[in-house]
């Protein structure tokens, strides 16, 4: 006899999905501009006149690094630097690649 109780407790609880999920919505960025809420054309803060041609995004700002150069090449994607975006999360940042999936519903500080 073997009177040891090994708890052969399978899980057979499955988890759930909401019904109503849907998934975070999210933009592909490419360049400067792409982000909804970037606001290229808002107007100049000094002068309150509209730009001709479309500023820095709020969201998605230029990638500038006091380290690295404009033209070295990106670990991740191969393409120069100055084709990158840089999101101010309030910590280090994050930088963001060309093609790389973004919050859609990030504002900018
Ligand atoms: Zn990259």
């Amino acid at each position: 006899m073997n009177d040891v109780n090994q708890s052969n407790k399978f899980v057979t609880e499955e988890h759930k999905v909401p019904t109503n999920y849907e998934p975070e919505p999210t933009i592909v960025w490419w360049k400067n501009g792409d982000h909804p809420n970037d606001d290229v054309y808002r107007p100049f803060e000094d002068t309150g006149k509209k730009p001709t041609e479309p500023r820095e995004g709020k969201v998605v700002r230029y990638f500038r690094h006091p380290s690295i150069s404009g033209d070295s090449i990106c670990d991740n994607c191969q393409r120069i630097m100055n084709d990158h975006g840089w999101i101010d999360n309030g910590g280090e940042g994050q930088k963001v690649c060309p093609g790389d999936w973004i919050d859609k519903n990030l504002t900018g500080r």
